[in-house]
C-alpha cells in the first residue's frame, strides 16, 4: 500500500484550535485509512504522536509510540498506540517539565511542566477498549496529544516564555 503523509498544520491555521469531535463508528474503511495515513506522515515527520487535528480531521483520535527518535533520544520507550475519545485523570499531581516540541510548531521546542502520573482509556481503531496508567514520557506526550483535540497548542501551558524558542537557538545558547 501507498505511504499516504497527509499535510501538517501548523500553528496558526483556527483548525488546530477547534474542539475536535468524538468518533462514533469504529473498523470502517475510513477509520483504517486516516489511521494509517496518521501512522505515515508521524513517520515521515520523526514525531512521537499525532492527534488527527493536526492534519485537519478534527475528530478525537489520537496516535503515539517512540522507540528511539532523533527527536527525543533521551526518553523512554512507549508503546505505540492507537488511542480513540479518550479521557484521562491525574493519578499523582506532581508536575515533571519536559522541553516539549510539536509537528505543527516545526523547529521550536518549550520547556512545560504536566501532572507526572495519569491513568487513560479509550478505544483503539476496532473499537476495543484500552486502559493504562502511565508515567515519565509517556504521560507527557499521552497529555500533549489530548491537549490537541481540545485546541489546545503546548505554548498555551508555558510558565516562563523564556524557556521557549527555536531548538537552534536554544542549543546556542545553552538552555535546553
Ligand atoms: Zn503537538
Amino acid at each position: 500500500m501507498a505511504v499516504a503523509v497527509r499535510p501538517i498544520l501548523r500553528i496558526g491555521d483556527p483548525r488546530l484550535r477547534q474542539v475536535s469531535d468524538p468518533v462514533d463508528d469504529f473498523d470502517t474503511p475510513e477509520l483504517h485509512e486516516l489511521i494509517r495515513d496518521m501512522f505515515d506522515t508521524m513517520a515521515a515527520a520523526e514525531g512521537a504522536g499525532l492527534a488527527a487535528p493536526q492534519i485537519g480531521v478534527l475528530k478525537r483520535i489520537m496516535i503515539f509510540g517512540i522507540e528511539s527518535s532523533s527527536r527525543y533520544r533521551d526518553v523512554e520507550a512507549v508503546p505505540t498506540t492507537v488511542l480513540i475519545n479518550p479521557e484521562f485523570e491525574v493519578l499523582d499531581e506532581v508536575r515533571q517539565g519536559f522541553w516539549e516540541g510539536c509537528l505543527s510548531v516545526p523547529g521550536m521546542r518549550g520547556y512545560v511542566e504536566r501532572p507526572a502520573g495519569i491513568f487513560y482509556r479509550g478505544l483503539d481503531q476496532y473499537g476495543e477498549p484500552i486502559e493504562r496508567s502511565a508515567e515519565g514520557f509517556h504521560a507527557i506526550v499521552f497529555q500533549h496529544e489530548y491537549d490537541h483535540l481540545d485546541g489546545i497548542l503546548y505554548p498555551d501551558r508555558l510558565e516562563d516564555t523564556t524557556k521557549f524558542g527555536f531548538v537552534d537557538e536554544l542549543a546556542a545558547a545553552g538552555i535546553s
